[in-house]
C-alpha cells in the first residue's frame, strides 16, 4: 500500500517538475525526450501479448458464449451512447464559449490532410486477420481480439486436452501483468521526458490565439468525465466517483503524457483490476476493444472543432447538420486509432459531411498535441468506466477485502 502511494506521489512530482523544466528551458528541453520515448516503448511492447493472453484466459474462463455475447452487446452499447453524449457536450460548450468568433489568425497554407477511409464493409472484414501471427506482430488490436476470442472459445469446447494451453496463457498473462507493474516504476522518469518537451515547445505565443479552443475542449472533457462517468459508476456499480478517479490516476497521467490510449492500455488494464476490482475476464475484453473503438474525448474534440472552424468562416450550422456532426463524429471516433494525432485526421470526414472547408483543420493542427492530451485522458477514462459498469452488471466487482487472486507484489 505504501509503495502504491509513493509511486503516485512520484508521478505527480515528475509532472510538476516537467512543467517547470519546460517553462525554464523552452524548446531546448527536447534533449530529454528519449526518456519519454523509452517509457512509451516499454509499455508498448507489452500490449500484443498482454491482450492475447489475458483475453484467451478471460473467454475460456467464462466458458459461456451467451454471457460473452451479453458482455459484448453491453460494452458496445455503452460505448456508442457515451460517445454520442460526448459529441453533444462538445457542441454545447462550443456554442456556449464560441471559440471561433473574433479569432485573428490567418489560415496556414498547409493543405489539410484528407483521410481515405476503407469503407464500412472493408473495415468490418478487416477485423478477421488473414494471418493471426501477422496481427500479433503488427499489433492490430481488433484482429488480436478476434483471434483471442476464438482461441478462448475453442479451449472451452475442446475441454481436457486443451487444459495445458489454458494454463500456459494463464501463466503468460500473469507474467505480462507483472512486467506492466515493473515498467510502471519507470513512469515518473518517462512522464518527465514526455511532458517537459511539450511544455517547452508550446510557448504562450503559440497558445494564446487559440486559448479559447483549448479551454472549450478542456472544460467539455471535464464536464463529460465528471457527470457521465461519475454517474455511470455510481448508478451501476455503486462505486464512489472519488474511488474511480483515484484508482485511474496513474493511467490518466500516462494517457495525458503519451497521447495514446492504445499505448496506455497495459496501465489502464492494471489500474482497473488492481484499484477498481474489475475482474480480468471483463477488463481483458472491454478495455482493448475500448482502446480501439471508444474515444469519447476524440468525439468531444470533433464537436468543438467543427463549431470552431464553422465560426471562423462565419458559417451557420442547421439542426440537421448538427445531427450529421453527431453521427459522423461518433463514427470518426470509432475509426480513430489510439495513437497521437489520430483525431485530427478523422476530423476531415466530419467536416466534409457538413461542407465545411477542410483547410480549417490547419487552424488547429498546430495545437493538436495539447488538445490530444485532454481527449486521450477522457478516452481511457471512458473505457475504464465501461469496464466497471459491465463488471458490476455481470459477476460483480472485487471488493477491497476480497481481491481477485493474484501474486503481484509490485502494485501500480
Ligand atoms: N490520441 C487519441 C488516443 O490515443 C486519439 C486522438 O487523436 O483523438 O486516444
Amino acid at each position: 500500500m505504501r509503495l502504491k502511494g509513493n509511486l503516485m506521489a512520484q508521478i505527480f512530482i515528475a509532472f510538476g517538475i516537467a512543467i517547470i523544466l519546460g517553462v525554464i528551458f523552452g524548446p531546448s528541453i527536447e534533449v530529454i525526450k528519449p526518456l519519454g520515448d523509452l517509457f512509451l516503448r516499454l509499455i508498448k511492447f507489452i500490449i500484443a501479448p498482454l491482450i492475447l493472453a489475458s483475453l484467451v484466459v478471460g473467454v475460456a474462463s467464462t466458458g459461456d458464449p451467451k454471457q460473452l455475447g451479453r458482455i459484448g452487446v453491453k460494452t458496445v452499447s455503452y460505448y456508442l451512447v457515451t460517445s454520442a453524449i460526448a459529441v453533444a457536450i462538445g457542441l454545447a460548450f462550443a456554442y456556449l464559449i464560441s471559440p471561433g468568433k473574433g479569432v485573428n489568425i490567418s489560415v496556414p497554407e498547409a493543405a489539410a490532410q484528407v483521410n481515405e477511409t476503407d469503407g464500412v464493409i472493408a473495415t468490418l472484414l478487416n477485423i478477421i486477420p488473414e494471418n493471426s501471427f501477422t496481427a500479433l506482430s503488427s499489433g492490430n488490436i481488433l484482429q488480436i481480439i478476434f483471434f483471442a476470442i476464438f482461441v478462448g472459445l475453442a479451449i472451452t469446447l475442446v475441454g481436457k486436452k486443451a487444459k495445458p494451453v489454458y494454463q500456459f496463457f494463464e501463466g503468460f498473462a500473469e507474467i505480462m501483468y507483472k512486467i506492466t507493474g515493473i515498467v510502471m516504476w519507470f513512469a515518473p522518469i518517462g512522464i518527465l521526458g514526455l511532458v517537459a518537451p511539450v511544455v517547452g515547445e508550446y510557448g504562450l505565443s503559440v497558445l494564446m490565439p487559440l486559448l479559447k479552443v483549448i479551454l472549450t475542449v478542456a472544460i467539455a472533457c471535464f464536464i463529460h468525465v465528471l457527470f457521465v462517468y461519475s454517474m455511470a459508476v455510481k448508478k451501476f456499480a455503486k462505486m464512489s466517483p472519488m474511488k474511480f478517479f483515484k484508482g485511474m490516476a496513474p493511467a490518466s497521467i500516462v494517457a495525458f503524457s503519451t497521447c495514446s490510449s492504445a499505448g496506455t492500455l497495459p496501465v489502464t488494464i492494471k489500474n482497473t483490476q488492481d484499484n477498481l476490482g474489475v475482474p480480468k475476464k471483463i477488463s481483458s475484453f472491454v478495455l482493448p476493444l475500448g482502446a480501439t473503438i471508444n474515444m469519447d474525448g476524440t468525439a468531444i474534440y470533433q464537436g468543438v472543432a467543427v463549431v470552431f472552424i464553422a465560426q471562423f468562416y462565419g458559417l451557420e450550422l442547421s439542426l440537421i447538420q448538427l445531427l450529421m456532426v453527431v453521427l459522423t463524429a461518433v463514427l470518426a471516433s470509432i475509426g480513430a486509432a489510439g495513437v497521437p494525432g489520430a483525431g485530427v485526421i478523422m476530423l476531415a470526414m466530419v467536416l466534409s459531411s457538413v461542407n465545411i472547408p477542410l483547410e480549417g483543420i490547419a487552424l488547429i493542427a498546430g495545437i493538436d498535441r495539447i488538445l490530444d492530451m485532454f481527449r486521450t485522458t477522457v478516452n481511457i477514462l471512458g473505457d475504464a468506466s465501461a469496464s466497471v459498469v459491465v463488471a458490476a452488471t455481470e459477476d460483480g466487482l472485487w471488493s477491497d477485502d476480497v481481491n481477485e487472486p493474484q501474486e503481484n507484489e509490485l502494485e501500480v
